[in-house]
């Protein structure tokens, strides 16, 4: 049931995404981290699940501050 989870189709060009190391910013913060991108147009798939845990840390390691 959970095979297709990680192949993601580009509605735009029809094809799978491809894992690429991506820099992407929130709040002046700068992840570098692994995300699906279409290799055709460069659209790049963020999970929700991902920018939430993401924000997490980063408003975790704010407070520890
Ligand atoms: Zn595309």
């Amino acid at each position: 049931m959970d095979e297709s989870r990680d192949r993601i189709i580009c509605m735009k060009c029809n094809v799978a995404l491809v894992k690429t190391k991506t820099d992407f910013s929130y709040l002046k913060h700068n992840f570098d981290t692994e995300l699906l991108r279409c290799p055709i147009c460069g659209q790049v798939y963020i999970p929700e699940a991902l920018v939430k845990g993401k924000i997490n840390e980063v408003e975790m390691a704010l407070e520890e501050k």
